[in-house]
């Protein structure tokens, strides 16, 4: 017993284990990064189970990825050396589905509901304006998307909604009133209707609640600052008056607000529940102390912070590196190379190695560049595996398989394989269901036992009801879940299609259907707790799955993700690339003061995964959007201190060379906005005799052979010599 207790409690520092062991109360620790919040969390489970003698289904623990609550879980039972069932541990959407899973029928569902995923949930919104005959350039459907995904974030249904008088609210909630139709009709659920739903469920009825309330004695939850209404709402409801919540947070790592977290949640739960206790951790164990002393500079811009200190007693380790890129293929060689080193020269394992960065379309570059080199790679939340076209072609036969009301399904795969089934006919259904109020599969039902569609089509559609109703009749009959989706694969003829494709990507599909097939062997072998279901379970699983199992491979591979996606990791060797004006802070938040904070944040977040080294990485030029666009550095690069950056160039390293023949300019110290009088510095703004106005790209070498890189508007980018170039500032 007593090493049980060592095993939790060693590893803390004093702080740490005052807040895992404390009595029942509220706690907030209210933390910076690096500093052992999620440790603590994890730790105080452990305790709750060992020492307190909790059963593990008396505990609830939020996590902000799937990932991470497999981690979380994986920790504990390692403390304990025993496997920990029964304990509800996920994120929120994960346990809303659980959740309504147990009482679909309370909430007004069909047992065998299905999650609609946001690329679902783009389709139907669509399909619902053209059936609306709204015109998609003035009424785009991804405006119309986010206009319900807020509006139930927010906990509100369309009757809550007042929008009167204003033409566009109100186009938008009669879109809201349909789409909520169309789901209730085939028992599909949203993701922000899962955590709507659980929250209403518990708020109507209070038998269940009070079940639930006793039976958690514990919820704690981590990454706090990035709830949003409903969950908090939820977690207050949860929670009642036992005075049971541990939460952890971090007011300066709130980067979702953009998607309706609130990181007000904050000062909300120190006044909702005015006895908390907040603890504080200070000590950082993650960064060395220059890394931690560029992040704290870098957040000091945030005017409104809760305020934290936060310090290490590790080394100051080396500089932050600072590269100017030429452009952005420049930025991914210098990246990549700079990874094959540290891997060959230093021994660092691949997987030790990040590349961050603001938006995912900037990954392809890398991505390309590590395949010249050779370098094994996984794109953390990238394109899901369950979001690829032939596994959703896939899943759509086995959810029409569990549901026959599910419409996007249906459409889905009514003609995929192609079965002679046209969209003259799927027209006919659509206009046919809609006028019955039946789900699309009611109606090719109908329309086949009343042969009301040409002898052909009628044929067709008779074949695929068939079909769907065969497959349907081995799915009750089949209790393996691998052995069916194959035979459902089989029976569906999608592989014959694909393997006739002559995309180039026949085999690349074929291959992807038999993953799946593992996918479901390995998702059988591991299901928490089989309810019976497991075909509901798994699809559940492909619809909640957020891309994060990717980076779970066998093979040491660099790590590539966005800055969102890094919240809560660490790795020895971080990159945070494109670090410009316009991208990083995106163009979109630069003017407007609150989203500059997030992306600064954002920023924050990002320089605090680097436990070791941190490259910040930006071009001078890139193509967006199609075209070729000048960046200035970011102000983010400006905001840490220049003593803390050492600067590099291409090849190795050069200490900006401030005042050297009256030059204090260059990629390096130039950036320091102090010798800007006597020197240029990059992206400023100058004049040529000859050639006209331009902007200082880049630059080399020292001294007397300083060379300077200016795009002149007129005469297109040239390499000056510098003590003869005559250049003036504008
Ligand atoms: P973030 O805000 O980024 O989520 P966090 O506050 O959750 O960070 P953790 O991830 O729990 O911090 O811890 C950061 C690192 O420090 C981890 O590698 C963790 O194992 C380590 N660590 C935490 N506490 C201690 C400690 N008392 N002694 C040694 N290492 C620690
Ligand atoms: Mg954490």
């Amino acid at each position: 017993m007593q090493d049980d207790v060592s095993t939790i409690l060693d590893p803390l520092n004093p702080a740490q284990r005052e807040a895992v062991t404390a009595d029942q109360g509220n706690r907030l620790v209210l933390a910076g990064a690096g500093s052992g919040k999620t440790r603590v969390l994890v730790h105080r489970i452990a305790w709750l189970l060992q020492v307190q003698d909790i059963r593990p289904w008396r505990i609830l623990a939020v996590t902000f990825t799937n990932k991470a609550a497999r981690e979380m879980k994986g920790r504990i039972e390692e403390m304990l050396g025993e496997p920990v069932g029964g304990m509800w541990v996920g994120t929120f959407h994960g346990l809303a589905h659980r959740f309504l899973r147990a009482h679909w029928q309370d909430a007004g569902l069909p047992q065998q509901f299905q999650i609609l995923d946001s690329d679902d949930q783009f389709r139907l919104v669509k399909r619902i304006l053209k059936a609306m005959e709204l015109d998609e350039a003035r009424w785009p459907p991804r405006q119309a998307q986010g206009f319900i995904n807020s509006q139930k974030d927010e906990g509100r249904r369309p009757e809550h909604i007042d929008a009167a008088g204003d033409f566009f609210q109100e186009q938008m909630l009669r879109v809201y009133r349909a789409y909520q139709e169309a789901c209730e009709k085939a028992g599909s659920v949203d993701f922000a209707e899962l955590l709507l739903r659980a929250h209403e469920l518990l708020r109507e009825r209070p038998d269940i609640l009070h079940h639930y309330r006793e039976r958690f004695a514990h919820i704690l939850v981590d990454e706090f600052q990035d709830t949003n209404a409903i969950q908090y709402a939820w977690l207050r409801l949860l929670a009642g008056e036992r005075d049971n919540l541990f939460l952890v947070g971090d007011d300066d790592q709130s980067i979702y607000g953009w998607r309706g977290a609130r990181v007000e949640n904050i000062q909300s739960f120190q006044r909702d529940y005015p006895n908390t206790e907040i603890v504080r951790l200070e000590q950082n164990y993650r960064s060395t102390g220059t890394i931690l002393g560029a992040a704290n500079a870098l957040i000091a811009n945030n005017p409104s912070r809760l305020g934290k200190n936060l310090w290490t007693d590790g080394s100051a380790g080396e500089p932050i590196r600072r590269y100017a890129a030429f452009n952005e293929i420049d930025e991914a060689r210098f990246v990549v190379e700079r990874i094959r080193r540290a891997s060959q020269d230093e021994g660092r394992a691949r997987s030790e190695c990040a590349i961050l960065y603001r938006t995912t379309a900037q990954s392809r570059l890398f991505e390309e560049a590590l395949i010249q080199a050779s370098i094994p790679y996984r794109v953390y939340g990238g394109q899901r595996f369950f979001e690829r076209a032939e596994i959703k072609d896939a899943l759509a036969y086995l959810r029409l398989i569990g549901n026959r009301n599910d419409d996007t399904a249906f459409e889905r795969i009514v003609n995929l394989p192609p079965r002679g089934i046209g969209p003259r006919t799927v027209d006919l259904l659509r206009t046919q269901a809609r006028a019955d109020g039946v789900s699309l599969w009611d109606a090719a039902k109908t329309a086949v036992s009343r042969a009301l569609l040409p002898a052909r089509a009628t044929g067709a559609l008779r074949g695929f009801v068939e079909l769907i109703e065969g497959l349907a009749a081995r799915a009750d009959a089949e209790q393996e879940l691998p052995d069916l989706v194959a035979e459902v694969l089989e029976a569906s003829g999608l592989p014959a299609h694909y393997e006739k494709n002559k995309d180039g990507r026949g085999i690349e599909r074929l291959e992807n259907l038999e993953q799946l097939v593992e996918a479901t062997r390995r998702f059988a072998g591991e299901v928490p707790d089989d309810d019976g279901d497991i075909l509901g379970s798994f699809l559940a699983h492909a619809a909640l799955e957020a891309g994060e199992a990717q980076a779970d491979g066998f093979e040491d591979s660099v790590q590539l993700m966005t800055l969102h996606s890094a919240k809560g990791l660490e790795f020895p060797l971080v990159f945070i690339t494109g670090v410009e004006e316009g991208l990083f802070p995106h163009s979109m938040s630069a003017s407007d003061p609150t989203r500059l904070e997030e992306e600064r944040r954002l920023c924050y977040v990002g320089m605090t995964r680097a436990k070791q080294q941190l490259y910040l990485t930006h071009a001078e030029s890139r193509r967006l959007h199609g075209r070729e666009e000048y960046a200035l550095p970011s102000r983010f690069l400006r905001e840490v201190p220049a003593e803390l950056i050492e600067e590099v160039r291409g090849g190795g390293v050069s200490r900006p060379q401030g005042g050297t023949a009256g030059m204090g300019f260059g990629a390096g110290g130039g950036m320091g906005t102090e010798d800007a009088g006597e020197g240029f510095r990059l992206g400023q703004r100058v004049r040529h005799p000859k050639f006209g106005d331009g902007v200082v790209l880049n630059s080399e070498g020292g001294g007397a052979g300083a060379r300077i890189q200016v795009n002149f508007e007129t005469a297109g980018a040239k390499w000056l010599v510098l003590t003869y170039a005559r250049l003036e500032p504008v």
